[in-house]
């Protein structure tokens, strides 16, 4: 989302806008729908944009390898810092910060490198498709979550069902050395 800066920064400290952010922007190489309300607020270096943001980011579940939109929650606060005088047009220096925000020389706030940052950070390390998600089959790959499949029933947590058959053969390896060493 862009906007046009230009009237608040020549506007005084404290000065606050609000605008209404309905966007779509690339995250994770999806096109994802962002929602929310975004509030300006003009600081004495530049504008502080606060942001709360609901997006739905398409996600494949770890477990059962489903594709599930992911529901996601942005709180953004950052500053923006303006990278040319509003009047004079004159080069500003930024701060020391390396990856500040800038506000380009047309005075526009463009959100979405925040937004897509943000976002890539709130993204799970293990998604899952819903909490308890049932997984796959580890003999035929069914999705349990479908229902059960005609295979025999197995007695381990289907959580570990794709570890099933390692930790035997682990067991089995770290049996028969003890038995060496004997
Ligand atoms: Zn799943
Ligand atoms: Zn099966």
């Amino acid at each position: 989302m862009q906007i046009n800066v230009s009237q608040q920064l020549k506007e005084p400290i404290g000065s606050t806008r609000n605008y209404t952010v309905d966007q779509v922007t690339d995250i994770a190489g999806n096109n994802s729908v962002v929602l929310g309300e975004v509030k300006l607020l003009r600081t004495d270096r530049g504008i502080l944009a606060q942001s709360t943001l609901q997006t739905e980011i398409k996600l494949t579940c770890s477990r059962c390898l489903s594709p599930f939109g992911c529901p996601i929650t942005l709180n953004i606060e950052e500053e923006y810092f303006p990278i040319a005088d509003v009047i004079s047009g004159a080069p500003l220096s930024l701060p020391e910060e390396s990856s500040c925000f800038t506000i380009d020389e047309h005075h526009i706030l463009d959100l979405t490198e925040a937004i897509r940052q943000y976002a890539l950070l709130a993204l799970p390390m293990k998604p899952l498709c819903v909490k308890d998600c049932a997984g796959l089959c580890p003999s035929c790959g069914h999705n349990l979550n479908q229902g059960a499949c005609n295979c025999p029933p197995q007695e381990t947590d289907p959580r570990w069902s794709g570890l099933g058959g390692m930790t035997l053969a682990n067991s089995n390896i770290s049996v028969n050395s003890y038995q060496g060493r004997e």
